[in-house]
């Protein structure tokens, strides 16, 4: 049988260069500096590199800027990364109550998503119920943290042009099959919502549970192996606009990009300038890769 053959678009090859990708994964790695002070430098170095972007907000991994009318996370520290890498694999899951995830880079540096308009108290007030009623759905499947119905997380939800409400950031998520989520009075005591779907609560013991104390129980082992590889969920693209086979599973979601080859000297000066900053630190990177020489060789050699 014939290939059919479709055409694909990738934002991230087309404003970031191998170079601009490498510089901000090293500055994901700058050891002493809080994640706001990452931020600035990310801003600094897409302004030195002409990305022309407008900031949208920081997160406590993640700053989002908007370029092209889509929203771009790029994580700020390795946790910032499995937050894309989550994000990018239950999408489209749970469409169409999250923002949709179209491309991410090698690691889940860089991920591209729709651009929604964040929700204002009134609107948090006014949609209360249709939240917990989208809360209730996805529920059934997943545990979702940090997007109840509070005062404190309603910047989480927005709105698209059709009038449609979304959770913009959903990184605190985990299938429910998921084992952890047991309290600590009864390993058969699974933890379920509170009717806010703020906290999580024991049916036995009556105990609460924050999101963030749960989420510290899950190790980087468990959540490799809950994520798993990036590379086959997605179209694996080398240009900005490529024509490849169509796979149908794939249709019509979304695209993993990988970066094509390019001159890298300017890349091994900042790779060595780092090891030089860092020798006497000896880096150990959980995230699939054995060591900090390891992550680097990955990430060129995904620009083939
Ligand atoms: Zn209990």
């Amino acid at each position: 049988m014939e290939e059919k053959m479709t055409q694909k678009r990738s934002l991230i090859l087309q404003y970031f260069t191998p170079d601009l990708l490498t510089k901000l994964w090293l500055i994901t790695k700058t050891s002493g500096a809080s994640n706001n002070e990452r931020g600035q430098m990310i801003k600094d170095t897409l302004r030195e590199n002409n990305v022309p972007f407008s900031p949208l907000g920081s997160g406590t991994n993640r700053l989002g800027i908007l370029i092209d009318g889509y929203a771009f996370k790029i994580a700020l520290d390795d946790d910032g990364m499995i937050d894309n890498r989550r994000e990018f694999l239950y999408t489209t899951k749970i469409q169409p109550y999250v923002i949709k995830v179209y491309e991410i880079s090698p690691m889940g540096l860089v991920a591209v998503t729709e651009y929604l308009t964040i929700f204002t108290y009134d609107d948090y007030r006014e949609h209360a119920d249709e939240m917990r009623d989208i809360l209730k759905e996805v529920s059934r499947s997943f545990l979702i943290g940090d997007v109840g119905i509070t005062g404190k997380n309603y910047v989480n939800w927005g709105f698209r042009d059709d009038g449609t409400i979304a959770m913009l950031d959903f990184a605190y998520i985990y299938s429910v099959k998921y084992k952890l989520f047991t309290c600590s009075c009864s390993d058969d005591a699974i933890l379920d919502y509170d009717e806010d779907f703020v906290k999580l609560i024991c049916p036995l013991c009556g105990r609460r549970y924050t999101f963030g104390s749960i989420r510290k129980k899950v190790t980087k082992k468990q959540q490799e192996e809950e994520i798993g590889s990036i590379d086959d969920q997605g179209y694996i693209l080398r240009k900005p606009l490529e024509s490849v086979p169509e796979i149908i599973q794939y249709e019509p979601k979304y695209a993993v990009v990988k970066k094509k080859k390019k001159e890298l000297s300017e890349t091994k000066r900042l790779i060595k300038e780092h090891r030089k900053a860092m020798k006497a630190q000896k880096e150990e990177d959980d995230y699939g890769y054995s060591s900090f020489d390891a992550a680097i060789e990955a990430i060129q050699k995904s620009y083939k």
